[in-house]
């Protein structure tokens, strides 16, 4: 057997399973798994001692490109894919908006040329649905069949992306019936513009008051109502960017009843917390985005529902805005802030520092969480999301023990500062490849923008 890229002497972690061994790979799949694998005649033999071969991590909620309050997010498909080739992370899935008067396939296409020519890495959509008639539902089912499987629907932003109840129930039973997953933003969005208008009112325009009028419990009774929403239509629910123990208790009542309710939360949620919208002068602009932080003692629960799997995945939302000239669009009234912050690149670095060697929980957890949970929810397993014979060649050979300080001064991302800035973390991938070819060579990027491709994900069957 010959291979064009025998990966030597590592140690496979996969979501359950740590062994020696190597891996040989042609035409950018895994083809075997053994101890010595024969070298003669392959392009490339990479040395893997002292690392983990991982499965490339997935980030099923990305922002590339994407308008905003009168701007764009920072990072295109170029630049966010070779951020987050350099965190390990080797297929996105990214957002396509369908705004109020157009088809769903207008949603999607805008964005698949908004990332061909430009992905480094794979990438797929979910389909934002902000308009929702006759002619949309029976569309889901047309993208579904061609591998947009999942949606995601707001319970926020009135007047821009929220849909009321019964659009919410009638997208939910929909999406039962083609096979898809419905994605919740949960929060109160009515009560949330009260408050808002409230503080306006009351002359408090500071960045925190972003934060301050949006309750963890506008957080916990949409995700409430949207899990008995699932419930009523037989549907599951994946609920994104989870960031209380309020929201978390109702996720876990619901899978303690065996209902298929899932949810993500974001590094920002584990790592920040409320403290950071006092930064001075006009610098908790940085920290805006919705969910908001919250106050620090939500961090350990998140984390124990990592541990013990009430959140099944971690994600980004990575939605970058500059400093400068973007988050200042909202100098003089939080409400103008353009909402989002950047983490595409060091989502593997902090969930495992944090994860692994805070001794959470395990190496193999963390592959769920990054990667295999993921894959399998968003119907991108086997071919992704594991180290296995027929899946796509996504590895990152990742160094468990060296340190990184996280710095705007060094990151990839298109964007000025960092959320993360001065974290120390202890775990950084060293090699990454994307379907074979190597992408991530010791901190230098070694693919192309534009060799990404589109993949079409299958229907949704669950957490299996
Ligand atoms: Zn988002």
């Amino acid at each position: 057997m010959r291979f064009d890229t025998v990966i030597r002497n590592g140690t496979i972690v996969t979501a359950t399973d740590t062994y020696a061994s190597d891996v040989g790979i042609a035409d950018g799949t895994i083809v075997a798994i053994a101890k010595d694998l024969p070298i003669e005649g392959a392009h490339q033999v990479l040395d893997a001692r002292k690392t983990y071969v991982m499965p490339g991590g997935i980030d099923v909620h990305t922002h590339l490109d994407m308008p905003f309050g009168g701007t764009t997010s920072a990072d295109d498909f170029e630049t966010g894919t070779i951020a987050a080739a350099h965190g390990g992370t080797t297929t996105l899935i990214d957002f396509a908006i369908q705004y109020k008067g157009q088809t769903l396939r207008e949603a999607f296409e805008t964005w698949m040329k908004k990332a061909e020519g430009k992905a480094a890495i794979d990438y797929g959509f979910h389909c934002i649905i902000t308009d929702l008639g006759d002619a949309q539902l029976e569309e889901m089912g047309a993208l579904v069949r061609e591998g947009v499987s999942s949606y995601k629907l707001f319970m926020a932003y009135p007047g821009v992306f929220m849909l009321d109840d019964g659009s919410i129930f009638k997208a939910m039973s929909a999406a039962a019936k083609y096979g898809g997953l419905i994605c919740m933003h949960a929060e109160n969005g009515g009560v949330i513009d009260v408050l808002v208008k409230r503080a306006l009112a009351e002359g408090k325009k500071a960045p925190k008051y972003h934060a301050l009028t949006r309750p963890t419990t506008a957080e916990a009774e949409a995700t409430g109502r949207s899990i008995a929403l699932a419930e009523m239509a037989g549907a599951p629910v994946y609920i994104v960017h989870l960031s209380c123990n309020e929201a978390l208790e109702k996720v876990r009542e619901a899978r303690d009843r065996g209902l298929p309710t899932y949810a993500e939360t974001c590094p920002q949620y584990l790592y920040l917390s409320l403290e950071n919208m006092n930064a001075p002068g006009f610098e908790g602009a940085k920290y805006v985005f919705t969910p908001p932080l919250r106050e620090k003692w939500h961090q350990e629960k998140l984390w124990q529902g990592l541990a013990k799997d009430n959140l099944q995945a971690v994600s980004t939302d990575h939605c970058p805005f500059c400093y400068k000239e973007q988050k200042e669009l909202g100098k003089d009234d939080f409400t103008k802030i353009p909402n989002g912050g950047p983490g595409i690149e060091h989502r593997m670095s902090l969930v495992y520092s944090g994860g692994v060697h805070g001794g959470r929980f395990s190496p193999n957890r963390f592959v769920q969480l990054v990667a295999t949970a993921p894959a399998k929810l968003f119907g991108l397993y086997p071919r992704k999301g594991t180290v296995a014979v027929g899946s796509d060649a996504d590895l990152v050979l990742f160094e468990p023990n060296k340190e990184h300080v996280i710095s705007a001064k060094t990151h990839h991302m298109r964007v000025d500062y960092s959320m993360f800035e001065g974290i120390r973390v202890k775990g950084v991938p060293k090699v990454v490849l994307s379907r074979g070819r190597v992408v991530v060579d010791k901190g230098r990027f070694t693919g192309n923008a534009g060799s990404g491709q589109f993949v079409r994900r299958q229907t949704y069957v669950g957490l299996k």
